[in-house]
């Protein structure tokens, strides 16, 4: 197995529970947007500690990227890593995952679920290929919206928002059901992108293909 101790370069606020972490970025290690490798701390007790997360940068950069929700509800792996600094390291390992761009359609996303969507949608828009794709994006509050703003300047009115705890604001209000995806979604002969908490992509797989989309073009992590 392919394994990197790799400094951390910089790290930044993206809300109030989601850091980005820039890394080093070893010679020769390349990545396809969508995947993840698994992630440990480099701290004594932390090495075999492993946790995936999905590449955030584009695939060109001289950097890694991650974007990684942190729980802090138990010391785990995530809340570690919002209390490191620059300089420290992780362990990265070989690359992996089955979700990766097949052509244009919807990216379905629920809270820490969008990142292999960002490595994709920002690889589309910077190759300017990103039309025809359409982002649906489900949240408790608005605050909870990873990279809200780079996202809305990318995609416009093909960036959809709905949010089970606010109501008022300037997105819709609810949960991503049958009749949402009904009501939001034309034709579902186009490719699907799924990404979130288990049982939301058993649901939404089943609402997609009980109205006709092909599951071969439901992509989402096994
Ligand atoms: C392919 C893939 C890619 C991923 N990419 C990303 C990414 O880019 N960014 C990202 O943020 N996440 C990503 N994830 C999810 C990420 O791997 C998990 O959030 C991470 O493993 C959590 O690690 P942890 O050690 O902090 O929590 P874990 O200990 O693994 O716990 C995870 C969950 O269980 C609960 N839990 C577990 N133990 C306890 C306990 N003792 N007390 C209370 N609650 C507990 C936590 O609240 C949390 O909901 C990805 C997952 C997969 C499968």
């Amino acid at each position: 197995m392919e394994q990197h101790i790799v400094s951390i370069l910089d790290i930044g606020d993206v809300t109030h529970n989601v850091k980005f972490f820039r890394l080093e970025r070893p010679a020769g290690y390349s990545f396809t947007p969508g995947h993840a490798t698994d992630v440990s701390i480099n701290k004594p007790g932390w090495e075999e500690k492993k946790r995936p997360f999905t590449f955030t940068a584009l695939a060109d950069k001289p950097y890694l990227e991650f974007t990684i929700k942190r729980y802090a509800d138990h010391d785990g792996v995530t809340n570690q890593m919002h209390g490191l600094k620059p300089g420290d390291e992780l362990i990265i390992r070989d690359v992996w995952g089955a979700i990766e761009y097949k052509g244009p359609g919807y990216f379905i996303a629920g809270g820490a679920g969008i990142t292999p969507f960002i490595a994709i949608l920002r690889q589309l828009h910077h190759d300017s290929k990103l039309e025809g794709c359409k982002l649906i994006f489900a949240n408790k509050t608005a605050g909870d919206i990873i990279y809200e703003a780079e996202l809305t300047s990318m995609l416009g009115n093909d960036f959809i928002n709905i949010l089970s705890e606010d109501t008022g604001g300037k997105y819709l209000h609810g949960r991503i059901d049958e009749a949402f995806l009904m009501k939001t979604i034309p034709d579902f002969n186009t490719h699907f992108y799924v990404c979130g908490p288990d049982k939301m992509i058993a649901d939404i797989n089943g609402i997609l293909v009980k109205h006709g989309a092909d599951p071969e073009r439901v992509v989402f992590e096994k």
